[in-house]
């Protein structure tokens, strides 16, 4: 159920809706928009009885959610999320890139990735240092090392840093190092992590699984808004189909769907859904066409020798090339791009 407050309701009348509603043994959820407020309430299911909500002062009317997810719900929040994460907004007028190999392997490695992505205009390093490996006998990813060499870098080259988590015990781990904390493909369904990363309020990148329906995605982000963490953003990394030329199926249409049934960010990951970098580009350009708040690609400075998904990974001079093409797909669409070069196009 949604409560909207009237134009100019007084903050007196919105703290004692919350109170009504959390004593009758419901959570209240406030979304304080520019011209109203709406008050979500969210229970076990139970309809909230007794009283006619409609007519409470500063009410203006209380309507049914009818979709499943609630907290993510463009009806309860109709604004856009902008998630500010350290001086970077994801999901404002800005596209925000965020680049970097599958991997951390070595201090070399992300040293020479970082520069180079620093020099193209990038904000935001992407790399693993625990990584969900489909075999037990693949790389595993440097683990603790791993986040301390991202840590130099990012210190080196003042850029954030956008690490995956695998496990609620790492959480803390993780984001002594990290800025924004991914949650795999793999682990979109793992409720025990969406309930531990939405006790904190670090910014979540929530990637859907592979198998995942866009209504499955926006009800683990449910997860995380219902114990409080509104720094969510949704990644399309495409879907498992029957076509195998590409690793996963780019779903382009969960862009604008997500767009129109909810308020938080979409970001897009062309790597993971082709799996072969010279379809990178490409979907890149059209995931900014299409509505997307941003991008996480794959970028390594020798493919070749990749301890992990070589062949979708650019080279830093292919990406450079790209972030300029993404710039005028941005312009087009009327958005812009972050970084070095935002007002020189
Ligand atoms: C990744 O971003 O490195 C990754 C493992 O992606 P996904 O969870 O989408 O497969
Ligand atoms: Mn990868």
């Amino acid at each position: 159920m949604i409560v909207v407050m009237k134009k100019g309701a007084t903050s007196q009348e919105i703290g004692e809706v919350i109170r009504r509603v959390e004593q009758a043994g419901y959570e209240a959820h406030l979304s304080q928009g520019v011209e109203r407020t709406i008050i979500g309430i969210i229970g076990d299911g139970r309809p909230l009885s007794g009283d006619n909500i409609s007519l409470w002062p500063g009410v203006e009317r209380a309507l049914p959610i009818l979709k499943p997810f609630k907290l993510a719900s463009r009806d309860f929040h109709p604004q856009d999320t902008v998630v500010p994460i350290n001086g970077v907004k994801i999901g404002g007028q800005e596209i925000v890139v965020m680049a970097g190999p599958c991997a951390v392997e070595s201090r070399e490695q992300i040293h020479e990735t970082a520069q180079a992505l620093k020099t193209s205009g990038v904000k935001i390093l992407r790399g693993g240092a625990f990584k969900p490996r489909t075999s037990p006998y693949d790389f595993q990813g440097l683990g603790k090392e791993g986040l301390r060499l991202l840590r130099q870098v990012k210190e080196e080259f003042d850029l954030l840093v956008v690490t995956e988590v695998m496990s609620p015990g790492d959480i803390e781990l993780v984001a002594q190092y990290g800025d924004i904390l991914q949650i795999g493909a793999r682990n979109m369904q793992n409720f025990s992590l969406l309930h531990a990363v939405g006790e904190t309020r670090y910014p979540i990148l929530l990637k859907r699984g592979m198998s995942s329906t866009i209504e499955e995605l926006l009800m683990a982000a449910e997860y995380i808004l219902s114990r409080g963490n509104q720094r969510v953003i949704l990644c399309e990394r495409g879907i498992r189909t029957f076509e195998n030329y590409t690793r996963n199926t780019f779903d382009i249409s969960a862009i604008p769907a997500l767009k129109s049934l909810t308020h938080l960010p979409v970001v897009a990951d062309p790597s993971h859904a082709t799996g072969r970098w010279e379809l990178v580009a490409a979907v890149a350009r059209a995931a900014v066409a299409a509505g997307a708040d941003g991008l996480l690609i794959e970028v390594h400075p020798h493919p070749e020798e990749a301890l992990s998904d070589g062949a979708q990974s650019l080279t830093p001079e292919r990406f450079a090339c790209l972030m300029e093409e993404l710039r005028r797909v941005a312009k087009a669409v009327g958005r812009s791009l972050s970084g070095k070069g935002t007002d020189a196009t």
